[in-house]
C-alpha cells in the first residue's frame, strides 16, 4: 500500500526539479554556449528548462543563474531580484526574466567595483571592477526581441551573468588576488572597507 506520505513526495518531485549547480572546474563552465535555437523558444523542454532554473535559482538563494550552471550548454540566464537587502548590500529590485542569447554593449566604459560572489564558486567573494553603463539585447521568454539599459551594481549583475554564456568566471576578472576571499573573511575584513563602496 502506497503511504501518502510517498505520493506527496512524488508529486513535490515532479513540480519542483531543483537541478544541480555544477561548480569551478567543471568544463561546461568553460565552455562557450550554444545560441538557444529560436523555433524553440516555448516548447515544453524550454518551459521544463525555465521552470527548472528558476526553482534551482529559488533553492540556492541567488539572484541570477546561467543555462551552463546547470550543466546545459545553451545561451540562457535568468535573473530575479526580489529582497533589495543581499549580502551585497541593498539594490534595486528586479522581477524574474529570462534573457535568450543576450549580447552587452558597453554604453560608458568608466568602470567600478563590487564583490561578487558565485552559485558555481561557493564559499568565495571578489572585487572585480566592471563597465557600469551597458545595453543588453535579448530574447525573453515570448521571443521577442527586448533592449535595456542598466547601471551601477544591475550593469555588474548582468556581466557577470552572462559572462558564464562565453565560458569566463568572475574568478578570471579579479585584478587584484588580495581581494579574492572567503565569505566569513569577506565579512570580517572587507564588507564595510573603502574598497567594497567604490
Ligand atoms: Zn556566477
Amino acid at each position: 500500500m502506497v503511504k501518502v506520505i510517498d505520493i506527496i513526495r512524488q508529486i513535490t518531485q515532479i513540480i519542483m526539479a531543483v537541478r544541480e549547480i555544477v561548480r569551478m572546474g567543471h568544463p561546461t563552465l568553460r565552455k562557450v554556449a550554444e545560441p538557444y535555437p529560436i523555433q524553440q523558444i516555448g516548447s515544453d523542454s524550454f518551459l521544463e528548462l525555465v521552470e527548472d532554473m528558476r526553482e534551482t535559482l529559488h533553492c540556492a538563494g541567488g539572484i541570477g543563474l546561467a543555462a551552463p550552471q546547470i550543466d546545459v550548454p545553451f545561451q540562457i540566464a535568468v535573473v530575479e531580484i526580489t529582497d533589495p537587502i543581499t549580502r551585497y548590500g541593498e539594490i534595486q529590485t528586479l522581477p524574474f526574466e529570462v534573457y535568450i542569447n543576450p549580447t552587452i554593449t558597453v554604453e560608458n566604459a568608466a568602470s567600478a567595483g563590487y564583490w561578487e560572489g558565485c552559485l558555481s564558486v561557493p564559499g568565495m567573494m571578489g572585487f572585480v571592477e566592471r563597465p557600469q553603463h551597458i545595453r543588453v539585447d535579448y530574447l525573453d521568454s515570448s521571443a521577442e526581441k527586448k533592449s535595456m539599459q542598466l547601471k551601477g551594481f544591475l550593469a555588474t549583475v548582468f556581466q557577470h551573468e552572462f559572462d558564464h554564456l562565453l565560458g569566463k568566471l568572475y574568478v578570471d576578472r579579479i585584478s587584484d588576488m588580495s581581494l579574492f576571499s572567503f565569505d566569513l573573511e569577506y565579512q570580517l575584513y572587507h564588507l564595510n572597507s573603502a574598497s567594497s563602496q567604490s
